[in-house]
Parts: structure tokens; sequence; C-alpha cells
């Protein structure tokens, strides 16, 4: 099975009916980015740069930065590798940094706002995924945005840092294309604003499900009631890709999520074409999405957002899977 499988990882994913999509790599390391290409990634679709700020001392060099985002680009060959910002608080913590004691975590020094609030840790960052984008399509993505001020701002140290490299006469691309994690439900009913500011989304739905349900997705206790499925998770789904498309901007899912073979229905109906996943995701999906008809996965999609409880629209999405033919 899993040699048929690795047969796969050459062939486009497209469904029997002849649609597209496209399945790229969540990656947090060349070597995850080396089993990715063996599956057969279009590219990276989330590059989770904290691991490189994990396991040391200090915070990483620019040019040590540097030196793996051009070596992933250049592995890339071309394909789109998306860079996200360092993401750490909420569950990830740096021995050398020390956040504050928080009660909730995840609703506090995290992400996109520690960034914002050190912004020569940032800029360090910036000029090396800059310096990368010199090597391959290298794409930014600033994680846990929540208003169109965090966008603005970001914006601005970006261009700041291509000021700097400007100065030092290194080579980037002007064009970097900018986008912004969705992932927090205030982005998501913002979203028609958002798309206003950046080039592209890339949903993230393990902490979209948290924040929309209010279930800490680390918590044992209330596992139960993290569900993907649920129809508020599904609206804000809904809301997120209609305010990208009626922009024109691309828009992607990198959550797991993506990597789960029972919402292909639920991405047709949504008119989402790029996928990101765990490597280990790719050619399972892939094989699912080619035994799949768009025109019935889409069927099925309609439904699920005509019901109302979480259970029987992952009944519905499980019995669709199942059989198959
Ligand atoms: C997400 O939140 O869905 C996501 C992809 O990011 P992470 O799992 O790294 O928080
Ligand atoms: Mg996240």
């Amino acid at each position: 099975k899993k040699e048929q499988l690795q047969l796969l990882a050459e062939v486009d994913a497209v469904t029997r009916d002849g649609e597209h999509l496209t399945l790229a790599a969540n990656i947090s390391s060349l070597r995850e980015l080396e089993t990715s290409l063996k599956h057969g990634a279009q590219g990276v679709g989330l590059f989770r740069t904290e691991f490189l700020y994990m396991d040391r001392s200090e915070f990483p060099s620019e040019d040590e930065q540097f030196d793996v985002y051009r070596r992933i680009a250049q592995r890339a060959s071309g394909q789109p590798v998306v860079i996200r910002t360092l993401d750490i608080g909420g569950d990830k913590q740096l021995d050398y940094f020390a956040l504050p004691e928080e009660d909730n975590p995840f609703l506090g020094y995290r992400a996109i706002r520690i960034s914002l609030d050190r912004p020569d840790l940032f800029l360090t960052q910036l000029r090396a995924i800059l310096r990368a984008s010199a090597f391959g399509d290298v794409r930014v993505l600033y994680p846990m945005i929540s208003s169109v001020d965090e966008v603005l701002q970001a914006k601005e140290l970006l261009k700041r840092a291509m000021g700097q490299l400007g100065d030092r006469g290194e080579a980037y691309n002007a064009d970097i294309p900018v986008g912004i994690m969705i992932e927090v439900p205030a982005a998501a009913a913002i979203a028609d604003l958002l798309a206003e500011e950046v080039d592209f989304f890339s949903i993230g739905t393990n902490d979209l499900v948290q924040y929309v349900l209010a279930v800490d997705r680390m918590n044992e206790q209330i596992a139960h009631m993290y569900h993907p499925y649920h129809p508020a998770v599904l609206r804000m789904l809904r809301m997120t890709v209609n305010a990208a498309r009626d922009r024109g901007i691309e828009v992607s899912v990198c959550g797991e999520l993506a990597g789960d073979e029972r919402a292909i229905p639920i991405w047709l109906e949504l008119g989402v074409s790029k996928l990101s996943m765990s490597p280990q995701s790719l050619l399972r999906v892939k094989h699912r999405v080619l035994n799949t008809s768009a025109a019935e996965a889409r069927d099925t999609g309609r439904q699920c957002f005509r019901l109302g409880r979480s259970g029987e629209i992952e009944r519905l999405l499980s019995a669709y899977v199942t059989p198959v033919r």
C-alpha cells in the first residue's frame, strides 16, 4: 500500500472530473522539505520558522537564518516557499527568551504581537527572509493577525527592512508576496478589510478552531469539544474564502484540517484549491483527490453547510470517504 501510494508522488492532484488541487507541505526544517519533495509536494505552504529558534542559547543571527531560508528556497526549485515569521508564545517557548507568566498564554503575548513589540528581532528575521527571496519564489506570512493595524505595522517594518538591505547593497525581491494567517475569529470577521492589504490568506484551522469554539487545543479534558466540523468554523471558513475571492487574492489552508481527507468536499464547495499539510499526509490526500468526483463532493459539501450539528457534518463527510470504489 505504501509503495502504491509512493507511485502517486509524480502525479498531479486532479479529481476524476478534472479539477486540479495544489498540495503543498508544512515543514519546520530542510529535512522535512526532503521528505515533502519525495512525497510530491508542490512547494512549501508553511515553513514554521520557530524551530530555527529552539534548542539553542540565543536568537539566530540574520546570516544563520538567511542560510536556512536560502537553502529551502533553492531546494524548492522555483516552487513557492511561504515563510512564516516567528510564532512563539502560547505553547511554544524559547529557553533564552523569558516570556511573562500569563493566565491565558494563548490569548497573550504571542506571534506577531511579540514581533511588533520587538522590531529588532522582527527586522532581523525580515531581512533574512528578504535576502532569500532573491533565490526563489519566497513569500512572507504573518501569524496571529487580528487587526488591520497589525498588518500595516508589519508592512511598514518590511519596508524598513528593505531599506536597510538597499543601503547594504543586498539583493531581494521588492515585490515579495505578503500574506497573513487567518486563525483568529476577528481576522475572519474582517477578512474583507484585511484582503485589501495583503496578497494572500493562509487559514490556520488549528488555532481558528480553538479560538472560535473557545476550546484550548492542548486541554485533554475538553478535547472532545475541539470540533473542526462545527458549523461556526465552517461559517468562518466561508467568510474568509468569500472575502479573498471578492478581492481576487489567493487563499489556502494550512491547518491540520487540510490533511484530513474528509474535508475535501468542504474545500471543493468553498472553492479552495490549495492545501498545505504535513509531509506524511500528502500522498494519502492525493490518493483521495484522484478518487473524488468534484461534482459529487461539492454536493456533499453543500449539504454540510446546511447542517446544524458538528456530529452530523462529520458523519456525512466520513460516510463520503469510507467507500473506496
Ligand atoms: C494553525 O494554527 O492552524 C497553524 C497552521 O499554525 P500552528 O499549528 O503552527 O499554530
Ligand atoms: Mg497557529
